[in-house]
């Protein structure tokens, strides 16, 4: 198993301490990787440094070559790295080879063309005798933390974007979870000049800090909760770097009287359970009109009992388990204090599996209260909550009431139901009678507490670009 971090071009060890890999399937130890040193952050700071000028001047045909190559690679390895990220997480094989590796290499791709086709916005003459021209150049070094619910595909939606832009890169995945990019820091350094990417490993409070606080890192990339996004952002200031932030979800579900049922629960059940629910855009908090609460909330008991858990490399699965142990108490804990709450009701799952690794049941939660914990906080697990609505006006407010703003979908017939509604929620993304699909042509990100910046789409190129005038006098 490769477990080599990348510094400079060169596969080498960490120097910091030693962290288990653990396989969540089963709680057995995969490989123990050390993490990287300071002074190996450093030596991969200066030498993505030393790489930007060439880097950043390097044309976007050649650029896009590189990342070309890369995508191929990746799909000519899809069966490996699907293998070992369903390992390393838990997840049903069969899905991180249809689903989650695909949109790997597809960012890759997106990337190398979007990158050809960026322009500045103008150029002409503003002043007399003067033109004015509008670049849009890289930002320098970036920085870039990762979370370990998909990690590959985080990896490549944060590379892949900064790269084409002509950045350079330090790449830091989850401590939990860095098996699928270090298994191909070789390739990496194979297609990159040296020190253009790099690969850390190291938890968030050693790296992470690190980086988040270094004063030659230009700008910071980070997937992960609230709370790591507010520490990085506070370190972060120490040389006002530029900062990205995708920091989780609470993904209101709302569904209308006049809603295709059979399709809404078929949605929530793929995009609520999906991964484990593990998931910031999971379809995690349904509003269901009075008059069709019943009849829903029956159909969705139905659909989340058969959702078959299982091992990874069992086809029939279609959910593992969560990522470590400490999540899953993290997870019944929420489900117990709602279970305390007299007027709710566990409809089915609220338990943890027996046995090895990290199970936890598909769970729903019925007849909770907009001030219900389990109605605000992000769980992050298989567990959906179910509340019933009188009224448009109550269902918007409510819905609008959280500290997150990162998806929401809307269910109904009615067209102008569905347009009006969605021009008042207060989310990056509202699906209309779909949930959770996110087309690498499309930006993704948060609004309030979710974060801000785009990942995915042009806005994601441009994410990690800055805005230049130039101008010229005759
Ligand atoms: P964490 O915030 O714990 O960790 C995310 C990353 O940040 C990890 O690499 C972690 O390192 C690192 N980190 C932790 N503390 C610091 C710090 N002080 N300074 C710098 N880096 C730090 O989140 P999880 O990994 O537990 O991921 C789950 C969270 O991520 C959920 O809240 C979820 O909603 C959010 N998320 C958001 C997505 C989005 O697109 N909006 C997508 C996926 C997840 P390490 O763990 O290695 O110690």
């Amino acid at each position: 198993m490769k477990t080599k971090l990348l510094i400079g071009g060169k596969l080498v060890v960490g120097e910091g301490l030693e962290e288990p890999i653990i396989n969540p399937s089963t709680g057995e130890i995969i490989v123990s990787i050390r993490e990287a040193s300071k002074r190996q952050l450093q030596q991969a700071v200066t030498t993505a440094d030393n790489a930007l000028k060439s880097w950043s001047q390097t044309s976007p045909m050649m650029r896009a070559a590189r990342l070309l190559k890369l995508a191929d690679l990746i799909d000519e390895k899809a069966a490996f790295l699907s293998k070992l990220e369903s390992i390393n997480c838990g997840k049903p094989y069969k899905q991180v080879l249809k689903y989650e590796i695909p949109g790997v290499s597809d960012t890759f791709r997106f990337f190398a063309g979007a990158c050809r086709c960026m322009t500045g916005s103008t150029a002409a003459e503003y002043v007399e005798g003067m033109t004015s021209i509008i670049r849009r150049d890289p930002i320098g070094v970036i920085g870039q933390i990762a979370a370990w619910n998909y990690p590959l595909w985080i990896a490549a939606w944060k590379m892949a974007p900064a790269l084409a832009a002509g950045n350079t890169v330090i790449f830091k995945p989850s401590e939990l979870t860095p098996l699928t990019i270090l298994s191909l820091a070789d390739i990496f350094a194979d297609i990159f000049p040296p020190g253009v990417v790099n690969i850390l490993t190291g938890r968030g409070e050693t790296i992470g800090t690190d980086m988040a606080e270094h004063s030659r890192i230009a700008m910071i990339s980070v997937t992960g909760s609230i709370a790591t996004g507010q520490k990085v952002l506070k370190a972060a200031a120490s040389n006002i770097k530029h900062t990205h932030f995708e920091l989780g979800g609470k993904a209101p579900v709302i569904v209308f009287e006049d809603a295709n049922l059979t399709e809404a629960v078929e949605a929530v059940r793929q995009s609520g359970f999906y991964n484990s629910g593990q998931d910031c855009v999971a379809a995690c908090r349904v509003y269901a009109h009075k008059n069709i609460y019943n009849k829903f909330v029956d159909l969705l008991e139905d659909a989340v009992k058969n959702i078959k858990c299982g091992q990874p490399d069992d086809p029939t699965s279609e959910m593992g388990p969560l990522i470590s142990e400490q999540h899953r108490e993290r997870v019944a804990g929420f489900v117990e204090r709602a279970a305390a709450q007299p007027h709710i009701k566990i409809l089915t799952g609220g338990k943890k599996v027996a046995g090895p690794g990290w199970f936890y049941q598909p769970t729903v939660i019925i007849d909770a209260l907009q001030t219900d914990e389990i109605v605000r906080k992000e769980v992050f697990g298989p567990v959906i909550s179910v509340t019933s609505f009188e009224n448009t006006e109550q269902v918007i407010e409510w819905a609008n009431d959280s500290d997150y703003g990162l998806a929401s979908s809307i269910w109904t017939s009615n067209i102008k139901t569905a347009h009006q509604v969605a021009s008042i929620l207060q989310y990056g993304t509202t699906w209309i009678n779909t949930h959770s699909v996110l087309p690498t042509e499309m930006p993704h990100g948060g609004l309030k507490m979710s974060g801000y910046g785009k990942e995915l789409s042009i806005y994601g190129l441009e994410n990690y670009t800055v805005i230049r005038h130039i101008m010229v006098k005759y």
